[in-house]
């Protein structure tokens, strides 16, 4: 009889929370951690990890693909557990019920997809809860643009609630993809969300580097929730929805902290982002003045097609408003100053690393296939496979612009203590810790790399030799089991209806 199911051997252990960092052993029995020490004794498997960082596994706040090719991808990139907190889904129970059906590689979780019951409460749409579904549903667009009156208000309400009562994480609240709501709603939703001790997602009302409908004027009546009803506001890529204010942005969301307000904050380190063709914000005769681009900075993930003017986008628009663009807002790439823009929202203190990882598509339909390596012509972003990587061996080992403990706690710990006030089984995450679950990433520092970029987003990223979820191992020596589902969801209690 041995001792332990699992030993991982003579790792450089490190544990965010309480700064260890020391050469160990980690035993692993029933999908936790057992041990922690030396000699711990014998077990039917072992890991040797000599040379080898052994750390939690990565928090995903902000994970739209939901499906086993990005779970595949993103645990290349450390990720252990994948969230859809910004666009949430609907209903909850049924996506929850839907995913332990079919399986998951990594855990899973989401929040109540408030734009989900705001399409459903304002028009006749039925859509699925995804991105490409809110793309779709822009055909009648009357809840992009329009405020709800008093029974509409009451029937999102009453879906949202629902969806909290279901288990979903908080409520997600992609207001951009809706800039007509009212304060009015987003007040009420807000109320709600703090009456039920929950978390709020948002991708801020306005992107815009001017006044009005200014992203200053969106971090402002963020605040301002935070501040009037209590509700916890988590503020998703504050990269992408600061565009070039995000030093004045990160002024005011510090001010606000410093006041107690629970505002919070995650970004991805790209210049370049994704969402639906459909997104109002294109179409905005003002585009080029509000992002500071021209319209050559959208472009079509599926073609490569990158926009002339604005009647090339409405085109587009009309044609398949679901499909995928990247918009490219900074061009790190080039300019030194975009570079340090995207550092005030990457480095932002206490903040998360987050992916936005988007859905894999082929042709332009969503691809949710077994194929394995994934095919040369399945696109997506070059986050989807490369965010986590690609911050540690960039802003950490090479640029040292912070220690190895912060990095990984931005990816790890702070995204976990996001969620635990409200998730109270995502403090056994994000910890090397006796008890806490074994997600857990055992990585070659040195040889840690993203490799997608724009024109090859299907390369996984480099350095993860061993990767964990719930004990049960999905990468060993840097080959990935096809057939291992040992993902859970990650979920709040749920109140009986
Ligand atoms: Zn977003």
């Amino acid at each position: 009889m041995q001792a332990y199911e699992l030993i991982i051997h003579g790792g450089r252990v490190m544990d965010p929370e309480t700064g260890f960092d020391v050469i160990a052993d980690v035993a692993i029995t029933a999908g936790r951690i057992a041990a922690i020490g030396t000699n711990l004794g014998t077990a039917a498997h072992t890991i040797d990890a000599t040379g080898l960082v052994v750390a939690p596994g990565f928090i995903d706040l902000h994970a739209h693909g939901q499906s086993i090719p990005a779970d595949r991808m993103q645990a290349f990139d450390g990720v252990t557990t994948a969230l859809e907190l910004e666009l949430g889904v609907f209903p909850v129970a049924r996506w929850y019920d839907e995913q332990a059906h079919a399986g998951r590689l990594l855990n899973y979780g989401a929040s109540t997809g408030w734009v989900f019951a705001r399409i459903a409460a304002m028009t006749a749409q039925q859509v699925d809860p995804t991105i490409e579904g809110m793309g779709q549903a822009t055909r009648d667009p009357r809840w992009v643009n329009e405020v709800a009156n008093s029974s509409e208000m009451a029937d999102i309400l009453d879906r949202v609630r629902t969806g909290l009562g279901q288990g979903g994480l908080g409520i997600g609240f992609p207001n951009a993809y809706a800039p007509g709501t009212g304060v009015k709603e987003m007040s009420e939703l807000c109320s709600l969300a703090a009456d039920a001790n929950a978390p709020t997602f948002t991708h801020v009302a306005y992107m815009s580097n001017v006044d009005p409908r200014s992203s200053v004027e969106a971090y402002t009546r963020l605040i301002g929730y935070a501040g009037s009803t209590g509700a916890h506001m988590h503020i998703c890529h504050f990269n992408s929805t600061s565009l070039t204010d995000v030093e004045r942005a990160a002024q005011l969301v510090q001010t606000a902290q410093r006041q107690g307000l629970k505002v919070t904050v995650e970004a991805y380190p790209y210049g370049t982002g994704s969402t639906v063709v459909g997104a109002n914000f294109f179409s905005d005769p003002d585009f080029p003045i509000r992002f500071g681009t021209g319209y050559q900075a959208i472009e079509m993930v599926n073609t490569g097609h990158r926009f002339a003017d604005r009647a090339d986008v409405l085109a587009a628009q009309a044609e398949d408003p679901g499909a995928l663009v990247l918009i490219h807002f900074l061009d790190v790439e080039v300019n030194a100053r975009h570079r340090d823009l995207l550092d005030v929202s990457v480095l932002f203190p206490g903040g998360a690393i987050a992916s936005d990882a988007v859905p894999w598509t082929r042709d332009g339909v969503t691809y949710n296939g077994d194929a394995w390596p994934l095919p040369d012509d399945a696109v997506s972003h070059p986050r989807s496979s490369g965010t986590f990587t690609r911050f540690l061996s960039r802003w950490v080992r090479e640029r040292q612009a912070v220690s190895l403990m912060e990095g990984l706690r931005k990816c790890t710990l702070i995204p976990a203590q996001i969620l635990q006030d409200s998730t109270p089984g995502i403090r056994k995450k994000g910890r090397v810790q006796v008890g806490c679950d074994a997600d857990l990433v055992v990585f070659d520092y040195e040889a840690l790399a993203d490799r997608a970029d724009f024109k090859a987003m299907n390369r996984v990223a480099d350095g993860m030799r061993h990767v964990l979820v719930n004990g049960q191992p999905i990468i060993t020596a840097g080959v990935l089991d096809l057939a291992a589902r040992p993902g859970r969801p990650v979920r709040r209690p749920v109140t009986p209806a």
